[in-house]
């Protein structure tokens, strides 16, 4: 049912890092935003993230380092079967 990710996706998903940090600029939230509406798949992969940071953020005060947020983000992933 669900479609594979294709390249645009996978750009896609790469930027929603950064989106949600809030470094990516005016156009490229637009386009993003354009995407995450056209594509089901992103779409899911977006509130996933936005969900996960939420959860760091609410236990992680200090930043965590990169090899921490994987492994909780796997752990998650795991967990909801995504
Ligand atoms: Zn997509």
């Amino acid at each position: 049912m669900m479609r594979r990710h294709s390249d645009s996706c996978m750009r896609a998903i790469s930027r929603i890092y950064s989106y949600l940090d809030g470094e990516v600029r005016a156009v490229r939230r637009v386009r993003i935003r354009l995407h995450l509406r056209l594509c089901r798949g992103c779409e899911r992969a977006y509130e996933f993230e936005q969900r996960l940071l939420g959860f760091v953020r609410e236990r992680v005060r200090v930043d965590a380092p990169p090899e921490v947020l994987e492994r909780i983000r796997r752990s998650v992933r795991e967990r909801t079967g995504r």
